[in-house]
């Protein structure tokens, strides 16, 4: 597998990695097959967080016993010292072991700074090598370019995929510049690209660019392990599907990062009732019209137009006026498709 440095980390990491969060939904069997499956095939580099219930949990299952073999990557979401300190603990029980690879603040708006007491703590980590180096995760651009000039972090993480437009696709030449490791996050857009061909050979062009690719099943980890072996290229049919999805998804639309949906009073499933108009266009739309997903988009008629998700979106989508459009959607696409 081609493996890549990860910035001045001096990590070589598999450029195919795996992103953990969907083994949340697996049983606890099935994770740890797949796990094993992705380190056999040769991926070396897992991610995971805190805030994914039991992903770290599943990975310490799979992996107790061969951690050496592997580079781990969690975040923590801590809103205090204290917080963290008490994330941290249970990250490492979790994963089994008495090491962080990489320790990452999760989704930052403000990133930390040298004098933030968080920060202090994980150097403080760092100099007793419970964790081996630190970074961040966003989604906003403007915190991304803080993270890489303040010169404190060692990687990004940050969505890097086939629909990121120019400013985005940037962050990947200044993180080459500044010597910091990016690792993609949404390499399928959240769901919006249902062909890991076109998401694949479009972020093998970025060289230094590792993809943590969110894995379920053992389809998906086989389709990239396959890909990896082709090496296949952006041309032809593939680019042109590209294209399509570009012309399909321009302008403004719901990444699915689910930033917006806690700040929800009436409880709207924001991250997904906000892009249903493309999670319908997928192969597998069926998936979206049973009883309970209509009850769900049934809910933006309770929208109350307080805007509270607005603020917390990093694209800075209209999301009250997204989910209005996507219910009209909805509801023509399911008449076309004669369902009640
Ligand atoms: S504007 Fe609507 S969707 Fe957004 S938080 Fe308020 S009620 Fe929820
Ligand atoms: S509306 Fe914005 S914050 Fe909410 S899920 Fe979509 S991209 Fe994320």
């Amino acid at each position: 597998m081609k493996k890549i440095l990860l910035g001045r980390t001096n990590l070589e990491v598999t450029k195919t990695a795996f992103g953990a969060l969907p083994i949340q939904r697996c049983t606890v069997d099935e994770a740890v097959e797949i796990l094993n499956a992705a380190k056999n095939a040769g991926i070396n580099f897992f991610d995971t967080a805190r805030a994914y219930s039991d992903s770290e949990k599943k990975l310490g299952i799979a992996f107790g016993s061969s951690r050496k073999d592997i580079i781990i990557a969690t975040k923590t979401h801590a809103g205090s010292l204290e917080e963290m300190k008490s994330h941290l603990e249970t990250s490492l029980q979790m994963l089994q072991t008495d090491y962080i690879d990489i320790y990452q603040f999760h989704n930052v708006h403000e990133v930390p700074d040298e004098d933030n007491p968080m920060y202090r703590y994980m150097l403080e980590l760092k100099k007793q090598g419970v964790i081996r180096h630190i970074g961040v995760t966003s989604h906003s651009y403007q915190s991304a370019v803080t993270a890489i000039e303040c010169g404190l972090y060692e990687t990004l993480q940050y969505p890097i995929f086939c629909l990121s437009d120019e400013k985005d696709l940037s962050l990947t030449e200044k993180c080459r510049d500044n010597n910091m490791g990016i690792i993609a996050m949404k390499g399928m857009g959240g769901g919006l690209i249902d062909d890991p061909k076109v998401a694949y050979s479009f972020i093998e062009n970025y060289d230094n660019v590792c993809t943590i690719w969110g894995i379920q099943k053992k389809e998906e980890l086989n389709d990239f392990i396959e890909l990896e072996k082709s090496g296949i290229a952006l041309e032809g049919e593939l680019k042109d599907k590209l294209q399509k999805y570009r012309e399909e998804l321009q302008g403004e639309f719901c990444r699915g990062c689910g930033y917006c949906t806690s700040a929800c009073p009436v409880h709207i499933e924001i991250n997904n009732c906000a892009r249903m108009t493309q999670l319908c266009g997928r192969a597998v739309w069926q998936d979206f019209v049973t009883d309970e997903w209509q009850a769900k988009m049934q809910m933006i008629n309770e929208c109350i137009e307080c805007r509270a998700c607005v603020e917390k979106c990093p694209y800075g989508l209209d999301i009250p006026n997204l989910l209005k459009k996507n219910l009209d959607h909805y509801e023509k696409f399911l008449d076309e498709k004669a369902i009640v």
